[in-house]
C-alpha cells in the first residue's frame, strides 16, 4: 500500500511540529502548513531524508487563501488521506466585561472558521474516494468553560460540535473523525495567548509536568493506524496533575 498523505496544518510549532515529525517516521508524505514560510521550509529539509514532505504557506482565516493554496498542490499530492485540523489557540485571557472584540475575532476566525475553510476545501477530496481521516485539535475548554475563558471556550465547543456533526454527515463516505481534546500541552500555545510575555506565558506550566507536542502527537498517530473498520471518534488526555480545566495539582 502506497504511503498516505497527511496534511496538517499549524505544523511550524507545538502539536503540529511535533506531529509531522512522528508521522514522517511513520511513513506519511506530509503537506505542511503554517504561516511561517521559514519554519516550514526548516522543517521540510529535516524531514525529507525520511519522507517526501511539501509545504503550504498560507492564513487559514483567509478564505481565498486557503482555497488557492489546496488548489495548487502538484497533482502527485492532491490526493490528501488524513487533514490534522490543528492550527488555533488562545488571544487573551480576560472575563468577558473586558474582553477585546480583537481577540475574539482572532479565535473565532482561526479555531473555528479557519478549521471550516480548510475542512470544505478538503473533505471533497475524500468524499470523492469514499476513504479519509479528519484529526479535528479540539480541548478541555471545548468540554469545560473556565473563568476568563469565555471566547476560546465557545470556539472550541464550536470545534466539539462540528468534530460531531463531521462524523454524522460523513456516515456515510466512510470517512473517519477524530477529536483530540488536550489539557495542558506545553508549546507555544500560553505565549500567544499572553502576546509574547514570557513571565505570564510560563505561569500555567509552573509546579507540574505538562504535556508534551509528543505526547499528543502520539495519540494522533494511535488513531490514524486502527484498522480499517474502527474509529477513534474522541479522546480527552490530561497531564497527571491536572483533573479537569480547573483542578490542577501544583508543587511548591
Ligand atoms: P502553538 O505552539 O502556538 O501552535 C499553533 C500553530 O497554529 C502554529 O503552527 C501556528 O503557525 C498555527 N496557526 C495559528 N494561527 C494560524 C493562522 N491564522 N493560519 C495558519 N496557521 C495558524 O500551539 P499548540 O499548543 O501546538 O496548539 C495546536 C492546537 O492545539 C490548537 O488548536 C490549540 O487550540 C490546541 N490545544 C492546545 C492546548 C495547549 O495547552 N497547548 C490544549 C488544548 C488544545 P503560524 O503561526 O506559523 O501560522
Amino acid at each position: 500500500m502506497t504511503s498516505r498523505i497527511a496534511l496538517i496544518t499549524g505544523a511550524t510549532a507545538g502539536i503540529g511540529e511535533a506531529t509531522a515529525r512522528l508521522l514522517a517516521k511513520n511513513n506519511f508524505r506530509l503537506i505542511l502548513c503554517g504561516r511561517r514560510g521559514d519554519r516550514l521550509k526548516a522543517l521540510q529539509d529535516e524531514l525529507t531524508s525520511t519522507t517526501a514532505v511539501t509545504t503550504l504557506t498560507f492564513d487559514v482565516t483567509k478564505r481565498a487563501q486557503v482555497s488557492k493554496a489546496i488548489q495548487s498542490l502538484p497533482p502527485e499530492w492532491q490526493d490528501i488521506d488524513v487533514l490534522i485540523n490543528n492550527a488555533g489557540g488562545a488571544h487573551g485571557l480576560d472575563p468577558i466585561q473586558n474582553g477585546s472584540v480583537d481577540d475574539w475575532d482572532a479565535m473565532i476566525d482561526v479555531n473555528v472558521k479557519g478549521l471550516l475553510y480548510i475542512s470544505h476545501a478538503v473533505i471533497p477530496i475524500m468524499v470523492a474516494k469514499n476513504r479519509g481521516h479528519i484529526v479535528n485539535l479540539g480541548s478541555i475548554a471545548g468540554r469545560e468553560v473556565y473563568a476568563n475563558g469565555n471566547v476560546y471556550c465557545a470556539s472550541k465547543f464550536a470545534v466539539d460540535a462540528l468534530s460531531r456533526a463531521m462524523r454524522i454527515d460523513l456516515n456515510a463516505s466512510a470517512i473517519k473523525v477524530t477529536q483530540v481534546n488536550p489539557g495542558l500541552v506545553e508549546t507555544e500555545f500560553a505565549l500567544v495567548r499572553f502576546k509574547g510575555n514570557k513571565e505570564r506565558a510560563s505561569q500555567p506550566y509552573k509546579g507540574l509536568e505538562p504535556l508534551r507536542g509528543d505526547d499528543i502527537a502520539d495519540l494522533i498517530l494511535f488513531a490514524l493506524t486502527r484498522p480499517p473498520h474502527v474509529v477513534v471518534a474522541d479522546m480527552v488526555v490530561f497531564p497527571v496533575a491536572q483533573a479537569s480545566a480547573t483542578v490542577v495539582k501544583r508543587e511548591g
